[in-house]
């Protein structure tokens, strides 16, 4: 029989958002709330620890800096797709988090005069990224974990899996969660959930994101019925160190760093004349995908193109001082200590712009669960985001979320009861259908096959064609799961199992990526498409809701919000 246990609110998702979501749902219910924080990997280790460069908010308007420019900056970016009420909003948030994490212990780095200092970042008209060296999301994430040891009424399901969400007559019930560490399979029911667990990169090959992002919360409530908005956004970011992808920060360029083709020319000065490197990251990988495409670049011994990151003119100080992480990945894993020599960079997956649709409350559609982070899409970013507004948004937004859940639960007098047949089912589709299956397909090939598939047909740049291509490959492989046996009959971390499930869930974002792409016939930001060479305002400013069906994605649009600035054209 599979134990029941019952929370106020579940918080799906350990990282910044999460965390952040949890702290603030605590401090609202004054120990009147019982709240549970599930995580498939130790809490720490959630991808935001990875964070490098920075977190933006306005914090110098005496300097120059306003709430005005920091917004338009962030609508300009999103090539005019982000809901201008939330940008506004959220800009204006900001300062609080930076400032309540000042409060909370950070170590943010700090001026010669003693001020908190801030750093430039790409697209942003004034240096106002927030650092913690180039570890801002390690020192976030330790801050915000401190932090929470105050509150008891917090309970940890570390290393705990979440299988799915279960909803009733459009109201939240609770989720199923397999504990990796003792094979135990469990219902947490509870009045609200909050989906902060991440983003889906690992569904491309050369990404800089950890193994877990496998967009598990997003499928999740896509097939429990709640729309995927945006997907088809998809960020790469112009750094990713080559051979492995490893996050170059973008708070290397911003300190000075120059890029260079293999003549050595900054060639940024062709497709950025203003801000050069700087320029959004859209613009920046292009721009390399361009010159690699032409000749210009570099060929590692793996036969990946690549073009330089310099830092040289630097200086050893300043690099040691700002920029550390930086160099000792470069000496690791690349073999280049930045210091002598150029490194070897090329753009890698980083970001969905997209997520679970949400409204400026971080509310779903589905009464009772909220959505926070990467796995949200509250149109923060439109079709492109800006260096430094991620880590603020899952600040802002987990903080919002956890108040709404936190006031929704107060608000509620029962939790809901385990629905017992469902679950049993869920179980039973977890661990058992997986050992019964014919075992002619290997989970590994499927996955390393949609990554090089997504590596070439869903990159910086795309088309019609390939898109077709991508989504034929992507349901052949949906399809060849089911012949899939487990390698191990356990329960415990058998990840085998875990693999499967991982695959599925990547496998059905991916689809609604490449749906969304697909029809979307334009050009707009992240979504480069060749066939379609110009951005189209009079069709495509509207978000895409893509919403599950077994037969493939069912698209819908909802209007942008825009009530500050008409779309004009992008030049930087
Ligand atoms: C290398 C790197 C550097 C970056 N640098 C910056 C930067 O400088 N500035 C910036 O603004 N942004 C940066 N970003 C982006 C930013 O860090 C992320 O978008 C953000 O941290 C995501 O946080 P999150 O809370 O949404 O999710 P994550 O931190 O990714 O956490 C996801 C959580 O969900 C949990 N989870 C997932 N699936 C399940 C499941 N099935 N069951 C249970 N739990 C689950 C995981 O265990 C984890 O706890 C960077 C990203 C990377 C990869």
């Amino acid at each position: 029989m599979t134990r029941d246990i019952a929370h106020d609110i579940v918080i799906m998702g350990s990282g910044i958002a999460g965390l952040r979501a949890a702290l603030e749902a605590a401090k609202i219910g004054k120990g009147k709330l019982d709240i549970a924080v599930v995580s498939k990997v130790q809490l720490m280790r959630s991808h935001s620890v990875c964070a490098e460069g920075g977190t933006a908010a306005v914090l110098r308007s005496e300097e120059g800096d306003s709430f005005d420019l920091h917004s338009w900056d962030t609508v300009r970016g999103s090539d005019f797709l982000a809901d201008q009420d939330v940008v506004s909003h959220f800009v204006q948030e900001l300062p609080k988090e930076i400032i309540q994490l000042d409060h909370w212990g950070i170590p943010w780095s700090r001026r010669s005069d003693g001020r908190i200092a801030q750093r430039p970042f790409g697209g942003h008209s004034f240096n106002r990224a927030t650092l913690a060296q180039d570890k801002t999301g390690f020192f976030e994430m330790q801050t915000l974990y401190d932090t929470l040891q105050k509150y008891a009424d917090v309970t940890r399901y570390d290393e705990c899996y979440a299988t799915n969400i279960f909803t009733e007559n459009g109201t939240f019930q609770g989720i199923t969660v397999w504990d990796l560490n003792t094979g135990e399979f469990f219902f947490i029911r509870a009045k609200a959930l909050v989906i902060a667990a991440g983003g889906a990169c690992r569904m491309f090959g050369f990404t800089t994101y950890s193994l877990t992002a496998t967009g598990d919360g997003m499928a999740m409530a896509y097939r429990a019925g709640l729309p995927l908005k945006d997907m088809e956004f998809v960020q790469f970011h112009p750094t990713g160190l080559v051979p492995t992808g490893i996050l170059v920060t973008e708070g290397a360029r911003g300190e000075g760093g120059y890029l260079i083709n293999r003549d050595g020319d900054r060639f940024m000065s062709k497709y950025a004349e203003s801000k050069m490197e700087t320029a959004p990251r859209d613009i920046v990988s292009r721009a390399e995908m361009t010159e690699i495409e032409e000749g210009r670049g570099l060929t590692s011994a793996e036969g990946l193109g690549f073009v330089q990151l310099d830092l040289r003119h630097l200086g050893a100080n300043r690099i040691n001082e700002r920029l550390p992480l930086v160099r000792e990945v470069g000496i690791k894993f690349a073999f280049v200590d930045p210091i002598y020599e150029p490194l070897p960079v090329r753009p890698a997956a980083h970001y969905f712009m997209g997520g679970i649709h949400v409204d400026i409350n971080a509310a779903t559609p589905v009464e009772g669960i909220w959505a926070a982070g990467e796995s949200a899409c509250v149109s923060f970013h439109g079709a492109n985001r800006l260096g430094s507004n991620s880590t603020a948004e899952c600040l802002v937004v987990g903080r919002i979320a956890g108040e709404q859940a936190a006031r929704h639960a107060l608000s509620q007098k029962a939790i809901p009861e385990m629905p017992a047949e469902r679950v049993r089912q869920e179980e039973y589709a977890v661990f058992e259908q997986f050992q019964q299956r014919s075992g002619s397909e290997d989970i590994s090939s499927i996955l390393s096959e949609m990554r090089s598939m997504m590596d070439a047909k869903v990159g910086v740049f795309r088309t019609g064609q390939q898109l077709e291509e991508a989504l034929g490959k992507i349901r052949e492989l949906r399809e060849r799961v089911n012949y899939v046996k487990a390698a191990e009959s356990t329960r415990v971390y058998n990840t085998s199992i875990l693999s499967i499930l991982e695959t599925i869930n990547l496998l059905d974002v991916a689809e609604a990526i490449v749906a969304g792409g697909l029809a979307r016939t334009e050009w707009r930001g992240s979504h480069a498409r060749r066939d379609f060479p110009k951005r189209d305002d009079e069709n495509w400013l509207k978000h895409t809701l893509a919403y599950y069906s077994p037969e493939g994605p069912r698209l819908k649009y909802t209007p942008v919000n825009i009530t500050m600035w008409k779309p004009v054209e992008r030049k930087y």
